[in-house]
């Protein structure tokens, strides 16, 4: 057999060799590198952790969701001597909420009143970060 063609042939098998070498590392790396990105996504947001990719409950406050079991459910009360009152069971907060989306933090707006609104006004819905649906 011709030597030079032995020596050619030999080159090109390295070649593929070390193709499929580096196609491989780039191809594992490009994996985990999404993998990272769709990790970082579930992490703490706002002090509520999402890692273990379950919702949490929320109510939409003028765009701040507001996280359920930092609020208190109000019944219907008449005006008092602090407020208007209100008519229907209502959103309150004991002390100020931190928004689980944006990090803004809201005091009870009315607090002889309806509160952060009605239920029925705001009703709970479930957040994922970055998704909000109706529960
Ligand atoms: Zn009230």
């Amino acid at each position: 057999m011709n030597k030079s063609f032995v020596i050619l042939f030999a080159i090109l098998f390295i070649c593929i060799v070390i193709g499929i070498f580096y196609y491989f590392i780039f191809a594992r790396e490009t994996t985990e590198t999404i993998q990272l990105g769709s990790g970082s996504k579930n992490m703490v947001q706002h002090g509520v952790d999402f890692s273990d990719g379950k919702s949490v409950d929320v109510i939409d406050y003028q765009g701040h969701y507001l996280l359920v079991s930092s609020l208190r459910v109000g019944e219907s009360h008449p005006p008092h001597a602090t407020g208007p009152g209100c008519p229907e069971k209502h959103w309150h907060a004991e002390s100020a909420v931190t928004a689980v989306n944006d990090g803004t933090v809201h005091s009870d707006p009315l607090s002889g009143g309806c509160g952060f609104g009605t239920l029925a006004e705001r009703p709970v819905m479930m957040y994922f970060p970055n998704e909000l649906l109706a529960e």
